[in-house]
């Protein structure tokens, strides 16, 4: 079930896929949350090139999103991640540093998760 409102989106469906496995979270500028990158151990924001002295990771997920009777790409950003992937961006990335996960073994563990819950996704 899928509602474009006036106030904002609501979906009701089961996650088919999850895409792009490397990019689940990504070291995001505190000004505007857009990726950095680190040069020579410094992070710069790539898009207002802030010289960012505090870092923080952000989830990025790509599901595919089933409602019966349509597919749909939803992309989503941030702190509502935090309870699909039961901590935060921080310390998901930690864990995944710490226990040296390989990306195909990251994907196949998110994947078996994840992928045929249904969820309620609201947008506002
Ligand atoms: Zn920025």
């Amino acid at each position: 079930m899928m509602r474009n409102t006036s106030s904002g989106f609501f979906l009701l469906g089961k996650v088919v896929a999850i895409q792009e496995p490397t990019a689940y979270v990504y070291h995001c500028c505190q000004i505007c949350f857009s990726r950095t990158l680190c040069d020579a151990e410094r992070w710069i924001c790539m898009k207002c090139h802030n010289d960012c002295a505090v870092v923080e990771c952000r989830y990025r997920t790509c599901f595919i999103i089933s409602d019966g009777l349509k597919l749909v790409n939803v992309t989503v950003f941030g702190h509502p991640l935090d309870s699909f992937f039961g901590c935060s961006a921080n310390d998901f990335n930690r864990f995944v540093q710490n226990v040296q996960l390989r990306e195909e073994h990251l994907k196949t563990a998110v994947d078996d998760r994840y992928i045929y819950w249904q969820y309620v996704l609201v947008w506002f």
